[in-house]
């Protein structure tokens, strides 16, 4: 174990959240080991701002319970505390041991156990252990980095700093073991790369074609989960590209993954709706995962609905029967929660909608709620190189009218020829 005293790193307690310092020193008051852990150390040695911090100490999650009155135990697969000060939730674990993999499997009752499931598999990891034991039970060695806000030290037992510095994402023993446990760490490994701009070890990446399958076996709504961080972290685009490089995006949605290897356009757009929300997030605007969903699956959408209409299916039906196959195809592998498959169907089928230039409809279109998005899809699939006969810059114009001006361009506009503009603002 690498102890690194104070003068020797850049962590001050200042950029440490007072709940997270509060539970430390209340954890160490009362006899106990506890360590910031994980995100935020490493986060906070590359300079940056962690947003939430983790702790991991040696008392059981009911000593810290009991220690707590704002907290509460969570978890079954990993049973952890979490404390709450105001809006902050500081993440309490408490150190993991080795699990002995030639034991019986144990009973579902009790908490100090692991079980593993006869692929390797791990089912349940509460079995209680040291620091040192802890540290090597962590996904990459630059997230198990620990910082004693009593010493001031940071201790690394598995060369997270040596990483840190080479700007390599390294998953901690042997690759294939790690991902067979937990496949999830495949894509943990994509994430962190893509997040921090570091290269991905050479073995840590050679295994994973070998296990990649066994992200077939990860329940839907975990990977839901992992969809979201992935993609809604500011980073999608550079996600997307080692999703698709490691061929991985597969396995989150496989219809996907095989348009995009195929066609050029709807790598484009896709591409390019990954660049937009992340300007998005860096121009701190919302993002919903709905429009995220409809740019990933519109290039399945759309080639089923293309089909069903060369079947003699008239347009919006067709695009109503695309949109309902591709939801039950892609959540056989992905849960999409309704909340967010609903908008995205309907920024699907706006795009017919928005064809429509003409009558009281297209006038009254623009104070749908759902039409900003439709429209700003509808601007992506031309940034992608959709030929749409100018329709994006039509909305574009239409849409900054007011109703009664609208009303009169639709009466008498023959379609496709752009909006006249709003005189009022010309002359101003
Ligand atoms: P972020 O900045 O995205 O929150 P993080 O490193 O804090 O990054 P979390 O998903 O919050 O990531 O996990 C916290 C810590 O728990 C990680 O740093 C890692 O040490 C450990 N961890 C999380 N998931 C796994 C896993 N699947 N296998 C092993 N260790 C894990
Ligand atoms: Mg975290």
């Amino acid at each position: 174990m690498k102890i690194i005293p104070r003068d020797q790193h850049c962590i001050s307690r200042k950029n440490i959240s007072d709940g997270a310092l509060k539970v430390m020193s209340r954890l160490r008051g009362s006899g106990h080991q506890a360590y910031l852990v994980g995100g935020a150390v490493r986060d906070l040695l590359l300079g940056g701002h962690p947003k939430d911090f983790d702790i991991a100490t040696d008392a059981t999650p009911e000593t810290v319970h009991a220690l707590f009155r704002n907290s509460r135990i969570i978890g079954r697969r990993f049973r952890i505390v979490h404390v709450r000060f105001g809006r902050e939730i500081i993440e309490v674990t408490t150190f993991r041991g080795h699990h002995d993999n030639d034991a019986e499997p144990t009973t579902e009752t009790g908490g100090n156990h692991s079980r593993q499931s006869a692929s390797g598999l791990l089912l349940r990891d509460n079995v209680y252990g040291t620091l040192e034991e802890d540290a090597v039970r962590r996904d990459l060695t630059v997230n198990a980095l620990y910082y004693d806000s009593g010493t001031f030290e940071v201790f690394d037992h598995v060369h997270g700093l040596k990483d840190l510095e080479r700007r390599t994402v390294c998953i901690i023993g042997d690759p294939a073991v790690r991902y067979t446990e937990d496949p999830v760490r495949m894509l943990r490994v994509l994430r962190f790369a893509a997040k921090l701009g570091f290269r991905i070890d050479r073995d840590t990446a050679r295994a994973i074609p070998g296990c990649a399958h066994l992200l077939g076996e990860i329940p839907a709504a975990r990977l839901f989960d992992e969809f979201l961080k992935l993609f809604l972290s500011g980073h999608a685009a550079a996600t997307l590209e080692l999703l698709m490089q490691h061929k991985l995006l597969q396995y989150l949605f496989p219809g996907t993954a095989q348009s995009l290897q195929r066609d050029m356009h709807t790598l484009a757009l896709v591409r390019a709706a990954m660049v937009n929300k992340d300007q998005r997030i860096a121009a701190d605007k919302p993002v919903t995962p709905a429009f995220l969903l409809a740019a990933l699956l519109w290039p399945v959408a759309d080639r089923q609905a293309r089909h069903l209409r060369e079947r003699g299916d008239p347009p919006i039906p067709a695009m109503h029967s695309a949109a309902q196959q591709t939801i039950a195809e892609a959540t056989q592998h992905i849960s999409i929660p309704r909340r967010f498959s609903q908008p995205m169907r309907e920024i699907w089928e706006f795009q017919l909608r928005l064809q429509q230039r003409r009558g009281r409809k297209a006038a009254e279109l623009v104070d749908h709620r759902r039409f900003r998005a439709a429209y700003d899809f509808l601007l992506l699939r031309e940034q992608a190189g959709e030929e749409t006969e100018g329709l994006g810059s039509w909305w574009t114009d239409f849409q900054q009218l007011p109703m009664e001006q609208r009303l009169q361009q639709v009466a008498s506009d023959k379609g496709g020829r752009g909006p006249r503009r709003r005189r009022s603002k010309e002359g101003a």
